[in-house]
């Protein structure tokens, strides 16, 4: 992993991300705030740390990726979080968009399926200063010891929208979810309006790698 040096340098270059994001069309000025704040070049090894503030996905071992910084963006935007928000995060990966909840305010709890990258990154976002609740298992079942969540986002491609999570949501909660194939898949946000009654809305398309698990792929 890189040094723990946030020079002028590396926060020109994430000024310049964070440009990128808003004419991409991202609003919310907590989220790009947030985007900021987060010295995404921690997460990378020394020799590719040129790529951390491109907008891009980067592989980060275990066949798993860092998520590109306008997917981070956008989801982050479209969960409508609120500062004290209880937030799951299904798929902690790098924890980097754990980083841009928590900046956010989020009382967040991540689950993680993979577990050398669940043992790497709670031992390394500490290291940050970022502490969290962080969950080593399949959580395309939620969790539901912890539910109900104001807010769930999952950063991994899901064949069809896990009825676990939709049951772990508050009323007036938010999910945002990509549902699709292998290759792409439609970000969907639901808001449960009350215990049967759903709003679901379809967003464009990306690419996310494979949610496993029991509601995911398997
Ligand atoms: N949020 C991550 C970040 O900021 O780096 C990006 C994560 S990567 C695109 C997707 C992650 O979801 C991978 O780390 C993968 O192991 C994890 N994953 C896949 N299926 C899962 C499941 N059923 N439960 C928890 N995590 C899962």
């Amino acid at each position: 992993m890189a040094e723990f040096e946030d020079s002028y340098k590396h926060r020109g270059m994430r000024k310049k991300l964070v440009k990128l994001l808003e004419n991409k069309g991202i609003t919310n000025h907590h989220v790009l705030n947030a985007i900021g704040k987060v010295p995404r070049h921690f997460f990378f090894d020394n020799a590719f740390v040129e790529h951390a503030y491109q907008d891009k996905a980067f592989p980060i071992g275990e066949g798993q990726t860092i998520s590109q910084p306008y997917t981070v963006a956008f989801q982050s935007e479209y969960l409508r979080i609120k500062p004290g928000n209880k937030v799951l995060e299904i798929g902690t990966g790098s924890g980097y968009q754990a980083c841009v909840l928590l900046e956010l305010g989020a009382e967040l709890h991540t689950i993680e399926y993979q577990k050398n990258l669940y043992d790497r990154t709670r031992r390394f976002l500490p290291k940050m200063g970022y502490t969290t609740n962080f969950y080593y298992g399949d959580g395309s079942k939620g969790i539901p010891s912890q539910a109900p969540f104001d807010n769930i986002i999952v950063t991994a491609g899901a064949p069809l929208v896990p009825k676990s999570l939709v049951n772990q949501l508050t009323i007036g909660g938010v999910l945002i979810i990509p549902v699709g194939d292998n290759e792409k898949q439609k970000m969907y946000r639901i808001t449960k309006l009350s215990e049967n009654k759903l709003k679901k809305e379809a967003f464009d398309f990306f690419s996310f790698v494979p949610l496993l698990g029991k509601e995911g792929w398997g």
